[in-house]
């Protein structure tokens, strides 16, 4: 254990001096580094909320800052490199200046536990994605007496939702609902790192989400990895399905737009497919990740449904629910694919039509099924198939996008345009970016007119001029 890297006291704390007990440096900024999923940008806004209790304020940048954090992903192997990057620059800064805390939370310290601290000695915090709360005991005794490189331990998981909370958006706001997997999907990291799915008991859901509508959140996405397994876990005496859950909370007042990520194909029954249809608050949006159009690859990725399965289920969510955007997630290059493997997910991809998709090369992660697999697809044909795959996707996507012009969308503002201030940006029901001329505020839901599409925005003009 190293002690005393650096002190840190809440505002108004007396400091002693160096070497006397209670000897504390008044830190007062830090940076956030976030990598990977929507999960880790809302364990951010925790991590953000327990350092601004513990006194810090927010630096711009990281050099400007006395605690830096990274919250790490490692479902594949760029974000790792990523991190070493970031890491190489934040060792540079330590350099300049000894007294600087470099934390590092989230999947990647999970999966390496003590090798970060070998591998990283200028590291003086790691810890898991659900032991978020040990970054605050250590900065609270001022890295002293709390152990360097305790990582959260199966017992130690506990949900992100009891810690303080800094949104980046006043009007929107996750909410997480389960944490950890119970699939075991072969290229998949993930349960190593976040362990077996734990619902949150759907009273404290409900609660959180009555809290956010009272400070103005119109828009609310349920976090899990698979959101449509939530609630298996429960007592009986409070089990509720995500069905159920997504009904209680589009009762809540003031809730506009009910989002959730993600769902598993197999997983997905008709009472939540009902839900979706009658809620009135649940978008129009399905994330449906399909991760290959192969049955024979989708068994050797441990998925549990086929091709025809999910084909099946799209157009059943199609049926009921009309206007609904399909999202995915694809991966090429799984170990075994074969060419003929991979001309069926282009098939199943122009067959539904998806709206958007995340892709992905196959990356091995050690210590999963896969990895292990003896027939891995070299590089060069991982590559190729990508290219094609977003090639694909785009098309697609421009196609369904252009079907938008000429209709009016409702849109979430969420602020100026980033690529030209003069407009404004948001979000329809089906979760497409819009840039359009109006002159809303952030939050406000305004009609807009879709003049023009790419295969990833919208372009328009709001409709209806707020009063002058
Ligand atoms: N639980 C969610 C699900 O099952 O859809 C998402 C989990 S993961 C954070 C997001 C996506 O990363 C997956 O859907 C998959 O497409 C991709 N992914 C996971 N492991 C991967 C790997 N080893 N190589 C490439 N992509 C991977
Ligand atoms: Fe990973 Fe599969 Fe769980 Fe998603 S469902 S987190 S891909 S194991």
């Amino acid at each position: 254990m190293r002690l005393g890297a650096r002190s840190l006291c809440p505002p108004g704390a007396a400091a002693g001096r160096p070497g006397e007990p209670g000897y504390a440096v008044a830190v007062r900024r830090y940076h956030v580094t976030t990598f990977g999923c929507q999960m880790n940008a809302h364990d951010s806004e925790r991590i953000k909320g327990l350092l601004e209790e513990l006194g810090l304020g927010e630096a711009a940048a990281p050099d400007e800052a006395d605690v830096l954090v990274f919250n790490t992903c490692t479902i594949r192997e760029k974000p790792d490199q990523r991190l070493a990057a970031h890491l190489a620059q934040a060792k540079a800064l330590k350099d300049r200046d000894r007294e600087r805390v470099i934390a590092v939370g989230g999947c990647y310290a999970e999966a390496q536990r003590e090798r970060i601290f070998e591998r990283y000695p200028f590291v003086d915090v790691a810890f898991g994605p659900g032991s978020i709360a040990h970054l605050r005991d250590w900065l609270g005794a001022g890295g002293l007496g709390v152990a360097r490189g305790r990582f959260g331990t199966a017992e130690e998981r506990r949900f992100a939702a009891a810690l303080p909370l800094r949104r980046e958006r006043p009007f929107q706001a996750w909410v997480q609902v389960s944490m950890g997997c119970n699939s075991v999907c072969s290229y998949c990291i993930v349960p190593a790192v976040r362990g077996r799915e734990t619902s949150r008991p759907p009273g404290e859901i409900v609660a959180e989400v009555k809290r956010h509508a009272r400070d103005g959140v119109r828009e609310v996405t349920l976090l899990g990895q698979n959101v449509n397994s939530y609630g298996r876990d429960l007592a009986p005496t409070i089990r509720t399905g995500f069905a159920e859950l997504l009904r209680a909370c589009d009762a809540v007042e003031g809730i506009e737009r009910i989002r959730f990520t993600s769902p598993h194909p197999k997983d997905f029954r008709p009472d939540v497919i009902d839900a979706m249809a009658e809620c009135r608050a649940v978008c129009e949006h399905a994330h449906l990740p399909l991760q290959s159009g192969s049955t024979r690859i989708l068994k050797r990725m441990r998925r549990t449904y086929g091709r025809e399965g999910y084909v099946r289920l799209a157009a059943k969510l199609r049926d009921a629910v009309p206007d609904l955007a399909l999202t995915t997630d694809v991966i090429a290059g799984f170990p075994g694919e074969t060419e003929a493997d991979f001309q069926e997910t282009l098939e199943v991809v122009e067959e539904v039509g998806f709206d958007g998709a995340f892709t992905f090369v196959y990356s091995p992660r050690a210590g999963t099924e896969a990895a292990a697999m003896p027939d891995q697809v070299p590089e060069d044909v991982k590559r190729e198939r990508i290219e094609r795959l977003i090639d694909l996707v785009q098309r697609v996507a421009a196609r369904r996008n252009d079907a938008r012009v000429g209709r009016v969308e409702e849109v979430l503002v969420e602020g100026a345009s980033r690529t030209d201030p003069s407009l404004l940006r948001g979000r329809t029901r089906r979760n497409t970016t819009v840039n359009f001329s109006g002159d809303a505020p952030p939050g406000a839901l305004v009609p807009v007119l879709v003049e023009a599409a790419t295969s990833t925005t919208l372009r328009g003009t709001q409709t209806v001029l707020a009063p002058v």
